[in-house]
């Protein structure tokens, strides 16, 4: 199962393992020099009330 891109959440690549593009690497690597490698801003994409919407592009 491949690793997902701990930044945007796509799967990763192994030229940029764990992450998958250089620029979430880059991202990341900011975020250790800024010294607030704190609560990263990541959509909750577990929300069952937004399924419909993002799940199933269905005709109206
Ligand atoms: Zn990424």
């Amino acid at each position: 199962m491949p690793l997902s891109c701990p930044i945007c959440g796509k799967t990763a690549v192994e030229k940029y393992t764990p992450f998958c593009c250089k620029r979430c690497a880059d991202v990341d690597l900011g975020r250790w020099f800024s010294g607030s490698y704190a609560v990263p801003a990541v959509e909750n994409d577990d929300d069952p009330d937004e399924q419909d919407a993002v799940d199933t592009p269905e005709k109206h």
